[in-house]
């Protein structure tokens, strides 16, 4: 039993007193196994009935962010690389990945999205410079980013293929088409397409370090051991990606340099040689998935 089992549910999308802070004031209702906010009340989760999520055996349940706020939940905001901090939380709501704090020389990109959000959060990132965007790998991560994008003012960039797992539409969300969208001066998305048809990663040429850094969130996979990574359809199912896919995300990233990848977890980064162990890893999964083998 998770600590949001304890916790009296709030009816969703009713308005809260409180206006503390930049949080919007109107409870949304969040999906606790996943994570995701809704414009509106439902029985459904469309991400979690998806392959590539679950519904628990208990059933859906749904909180919201009022709950979360009133929970013993606190913040988390650490450093996971040069200019890199991880931004979450000990949540137990949704997936348990963290986002990342990009401080690069052209301002402070936000790369993936959490569900919680609260007043002591915004006030820590605002003293690392605050947040001029948002940019996320997959919709599994979409959570609470409108929510974000308001209290920060700042745009969401989603790519438009997965467009339909949106569960809170706002002006506020930007859908890019293509292979890859340059967010500024050395910090450009890829849509490599693994795990969703709009899977994105952002490489990041200066990374505060020589040689570069990729950001994959779990479009590319850290696994436990860091001489590799991983690529699958959906993680907690166990369906692999299809060898076509893989193929074709190697491709598009062989031309890009990395030292550092950073994957979805906290301290999931591969410190070195990153592009090269990516590329051994899409010919080691192509060998095992060779039907001939
Ligand atoms: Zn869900």
């Amino acid at each position: 039993m998770t600590r949001i089992d304890n916790l009296d549910s709030t009816a969703a999308g009713e308005v809260d007193e409180r206006q503390d802070g930049g949080i919007d004031t109107v409870t949304f209702p969040i999906c606790v196994a996943c994570g995701t906010q809704y414009s509106a009340p439902r029985a459904d989760c469309p991400v979690c009935e998806d392959d590539r999520q679950y519904v628990p055996p208990g059933g859906q349940r749904w909180s919201d962010l009022a709950e979360f706020r009133g929970s013993p939940w606190t913040a988390r905001v650490e450093e996971q690389g040069p200019r890199l901090l991880g931004v979450g939380s000990d949540s137990t709501v949704g997936i348990g990945q963290r986002a990342l704090l990009v401080k690069a020389e052209s301002g402070n990109i936000l790369w993936d999205c959490v569900s919680f959000l609260n007043d002591d959060l915004i006030t820590r990132l605002m003293g690392h410079g605050g947040i001029t965007a948002i940019a996320i790998s997959h919709p599994h991560y979409y959570t609470t980013m409108v929510e974000w994008a308001h209290a920060f003012d700042v745009p969401v960039f989603l790519h438009a293929a997965d467009r339909q797992w949106v569960g809170r539409p706002d002006p506020r969300l930007e859908f890019w088409d293509g292979p890859k969208l340059e967010l500024a001066d050395g910090l450009t998305l890829h849509n490599a397409g693994v795990h969703f048809t709009g899977g994105t990663v952002l490489h990041w040429q200066d990374a505060g370090q020589p040689g570069g850094a990729l950001l994959t969130g779990d479009i590319i996979q850290v696994i436990p051991d860091r001489t590799h990574v991983g690529f699958m359809y959906s993680y907690p199912n166990l369906i692999p990606e299809r060898p076509h896919v893989v193929a074709a995300a190697a491709r598009m990233l062989k031309p890009l340099t990395y030292e550092a990848l950073h994957g979805a977890w906290w301290d999931s980064t591969i410190p070195s040689r990153a592009d090269s162990i990516v590329q051994a890893s899409a010919r080691r999964y192509a060998d095992f998935t060779n039907p001939q083998r």
